[in-house]
């Protein structure tokens, strides 16, 4: 199966992170619906490698990195809401590995999807919730490092603010960084991000879409070379830790905002899946794999609108990494 867009996943994703509320068997289970609905084919499935930390100084500190090479609870490490081992900081680092070849896919065929990542809250030198590494920071400043993008967007609409997100890119004119977050949550306080929308408890679907089409113009408007979508299942109804009230007919179609969005003006999208913790698991991986769902066909759209007529060939190389 060809597909425009790159699909990313790790078994390691899983840590043991004891009983907790975050359900990191989640990840599996979405490239599981994925394949077993035929959406994907297990074969095309890339598995990334850890970070290397030479990426990963590009968005966080030497004494933080090696705070978490030690596993040592220090200032930096002791705001994380999870336990700190050498599993669960491989399964970090290789999050952020996983969404840095998705977005090198998504530069190359369109788009990109990682299975996993969108770890919002850490910045550059803290642990904080559920984040570690800062995937989607590491995987923007790559790619500039490298010169392949110069100007990116981070659409962020987790239930919760993507803070570490804002403060790590805090006053760099490159990268515009939206969060549609539910206000009266954590975190607080809140960073400064170059667009923040906090919205009340029990935001519905229609003003809920309302809000973010008026924030996407704006996205749009800068002109972003990548975008990289934090696609939380946590502004769902029934989440656990989130007080908005989408449905999930209200989640496809925020999905389709985005990702439609960028597919219709040329712009390479690259899904991380953030937050989600309904009260029924099912419910968080039907989401997820209902975001990667929009995200294959916006990207296949892309790419027949760039190829031209349908019979036009329009296969591209695949981006570096081994098979899963
Ligand atoms: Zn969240």
């Amino acid at each position: 199966m060809s597909s425009a867009a790159v699909v990313v996943h790790s078994p390691e994703y899983f840590c043991d992170i004891g009983p907790h509320v975050f359900p990191v068997e989640k990840f599996a289970m979405v490239r599981a619906h994925l394949v077993n609905r035929r959406e994907i084919a297990a074969g095309d499935i890339l598995a990334p490698a850890p970070a290397p930390r030479a990426d990963l100084l590009t968005a966080h500190t030497p004494e933080y990195l090696d705070d978490l090479d030690a596993m040592r609870w220090t200032h930096r490490t002791r705001m994380s809401e999870l336990p700190l081992t050498a599993e669960i900081v491989r399964a970090y680092k290789l999050a952020a590995g996983g969404t840095t070849l998705a977005a090198r896919g998504a530069l190359e065929r369109g788009g990109g999807i990682n299975l996993g990542g969108g770890f919002h809250h850490a910045s550059a030198d803290r642990a904080e919730g559920f984040c570690y590494l800062n995937d989607l920071a590491v995987a923007v400043r790559v790619l500039q490092r490298e010169v392949r993008i110069r100007r990116a967007a981070v659409v962020d609409l987790d239930v919760h603010q993507g803070n570490g997100t804002a403060l790590i890119f805090h006053g760099d004119d490159s990268v515009f960084t939206l969060s549609i977050h539910q206000e009266m949550n954590y975190p607080t306080p809140k960073a400064d991000g170059t667009l923040d929308v906090g919205l009340d408890d029990r935001t519905g679907d229609d003003e809920y879409l309302r809000r973010l089409d008026a924030a996407l113009e704006a996205v749009w408007n800068f002109r972003p070379e990548i975008v990289l979508y934090q696609a939380g299942a946590d502004p769902y109804v029934e989440d656990q830790l989130g007080g908005l009230a989408l449905t999930l007919d209200g989640l496809e179609a925020r999905d389709r905002r985005v990702l439609e969005g960028c597919a219709r003006r040329g712009i390479p999208a690259v899904v991380t899946l953030g937050g989600g913790y309904a009260r029924r698991l099912e419910d968080t991986v039907a989401i997820h794999a209902t975001t990667c769902r929009v995200a294959l066909a916006a990207a296949a759209a892309g790419a027949r609108d760039r190829s031209g007529p349908p019979e036009t060939p329009a296969a591209s190389p695949a981006p570096p990494g081994r098979p899963a």
